[in-house]
């Protein structure tokens, strides 16, 4: 009976409590999509003019793009923006392609640890290990 009586007690709170949650996670989402689509509404993609399925670009590819940025106050939101260009989703994944090669090259510590074995990795790592051990910082490139 103890058990029962305890139960009734706290499950009531735990829905209510659940409940809240997933419906302030639901307005949440609609919020951010609003607001997403309501940026997006009059841009047109940097690359070829597209204006659907468009999505923000970090012009520096160093810079993530970060996609909860839709849920951030809107002083830091237009900061965000300030460093990104609009494009389309198929721009953007050609430039985030081309983005990755350009990072990574080889004869590079980067590159050897992204798997690259050949000859010219080889040895940047190599040189990387070394100035690690005589100095106790990585050169990161
Ligand atoms: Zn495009
Ligand atoms: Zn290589």
């Amino acid at each position: 009976m103890r058990a029962c009586a305890v139960s009734v007690r706290i499950r009531p709170m735990a829905l209510i409590m659940g409940y809240s949650g997933e419906e302030k996670r639901r307005y949440d989402r609609e919020w951010v999509a609003r607001r997403r689509k309501e940026f997006f509404c009059d841009k047109t993609c940097a690359h070829c003019g597209e204006t659907e399925d468009l999505e923000l670009d970090h012009i520096d590819p160093t810079q993530k793009n970060d996609h909860k940025i839709w849920s951030w106050s809107e002083a830091r939101r237009i900061v965000e923006i300030s460093k990104c260009q609009v494009l389309c989703c198929e721009c953007h994944k050609a430039k985030t392609a081309r983005d990755r090669q350009s990072i990574l090259v080889h004869g590079t510590y980067n590159f050897y640890k992204a798997g690259c074995r050949c000859a010219d990795c080889r040895t940047a790592y190599r040189d990387a290990m070394r100035l690690y051990r005589s100095t106790g910082t990585y050169d990161d490139q």
